[in-house]
């Protein structure tokens, strides 16, 4: 045995790390020239300024002008908010701050997101499972048997990979549920696509209640590493003594602060409306498919949808990316099987991506008998 791995921690041996749209397709080369419809990230870049005069010094711990910058925007109170490198440092920092490793759990409803499981592995934290129902909504029942049996529970409303809202109705039950015994996490990574049905102003009534942003996904900004955490003075105090001194670096801060200005907020206003259209018009194509047995309704960036079998999810994953077309597969997830998600990402892209699926049906003798076994 490597001194490395009589040293390390047990657990962290056979850890296989998060699987990030990035990573898994690292190895293929040159990212240029590529679609990226894998990660949920907008398409284009914005032009920032960023001032270096003052680089020689440390930031703030929550530079000033970004987190007034966001409490206008979210019109959640300054004192309410902790900026984070991205939402998923903020779901670390819950589960360090609350969870005692080898001794407590987390909750998460499956099929969701990636990171709250991996971040409890990680810190050696329990994982327990209250997946959704068939219509994709919490398992209410499920949840009131964990009561009492973890420290945090993660609610992803828009959910990712599903894409669909949870009603206000079953997360205030779910907050009812925990209220004595957990803190609620409401994942609101995509929330700007349905900004009406954001929990955030819930803070005030619930002081177990945790809202995660991002600048990653409508903001078009997943490669600075900016989130927030939306909580109770007492939970953002808590956190502050975990997270490290200086989480948001200038340049950082300088990006984001001007993102969140009113122009940047009026072209990403722009950018939801144009998404949201975009995504309209894939669906509709999407249950036109014969290969193609379900579409899931979408309140985010993205479009979930199941193929007839497995053999024809492959075939629309691997024409893809054979023409550098990059999805992301979501079928190992519960209750997905055969299932592929698409990012929605610029007009050209997504008619790229039909065209390639339409010729790839009509070229593919194979895939025609495929097909033919079907009907
Ligand atoms: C993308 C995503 C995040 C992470 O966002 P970052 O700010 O880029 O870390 C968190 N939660 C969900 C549901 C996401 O899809």
């Amino acid at each position: 045995m490597s001194i490395v791995n009589k040293l390390a921690r047990k657990e962290l041996i056979d850890m296989v790390p998060y699987q990030s749209a990035r990573r898994l397709f690292a190895s293929s080369g040159a990212t240029e020239g590529k679609v990226w419809l894998n990660a949920n990230e907008a398409s284009g870049s914005g032009n920032y300024q960023v001032n270096s005069t003052s680089i020689n010094r440390y930031p703030d711990f929550q530079p000033e002008k970004l987190i007034s910058a966001y409490s206008q925007y979210s019109e959640v109170a300054a004192e309410n908010l902790l900026a984070t490198r991205g939402a998923d440092e903020g779901i670390e920092l819950i589960i360090r701050t609350f969870c005692r490793a080898y001794q407590d759990s987390i909750i998460i409803c499956p099929p969701t997101y990636g990171m709250y499981a991996i971040s409890a592995e990680n810190h050696g934290a329990d994982v327990i499972k209250v997946p959704l129902n068939k219509t994709m909504s919490l398992d209410l029942t499920g949840l009131q048997a964990q009561v009492g049996k973890a420290k945090v529970v993660f609610l992803c409303s828009p959910g990712n990979p599903t894409g669909n809202l949870l009603s206000q109705q079953e997360i205030k039950t779910a907050l009812e549920l925990f209220a004595e015994t957990a803190i609620v996490v409401v994942d609101e990574a995509y929330i700007e696509f349905s900004p009406e049905q954001t929990v955030a102003s819930w803070l005030k009534t619930y002081p177990h209640l945790v809202v995660l942003r991002t600048l990653s996904k409508a903001f078009a900004l997943a490669g600075l590493r900016c989130g927030f955490t939306l909580a109770n003075k007492e939970v953002i105090t808590m956190l502050s003594k975990v997270i490290a001194p200086y989480p948001i670096s200038a340049p950082v801060a300088d990006i984001a602060s001007e993102a969140l200005a009113e122009p940047g907020l009026e072209q990403m206003n722009q950018r939801v409306l144009e998404t949201n259209a975009l995504r309209a018009q894939l669906a509709t194509w999407l249950t036109k498919q014969n290969w193609c047995s379900e579409v899931f309704s979408s309140d985010a960036n993205f479009i979930l949808f199941r193929c007839q079998n497995n053999e024809l999810k492959d075939f629309v994953f691997n024409s893809l990316v054979e023409n550098d077309i990059l999805i992301r597969d979501q079928s190992k997830q519960q209750n997905l099987e055969n299932c592929l998600r698409i990012s929605i990402g610029s007009e050209r892209e997504l008619s790229l991506l039909q065209q390639v699926i339409t010729q790839s049906f009509t070229n593919n003798g194979a895939t025609k008998a495929t097909a033919q076994t079907l009907s």
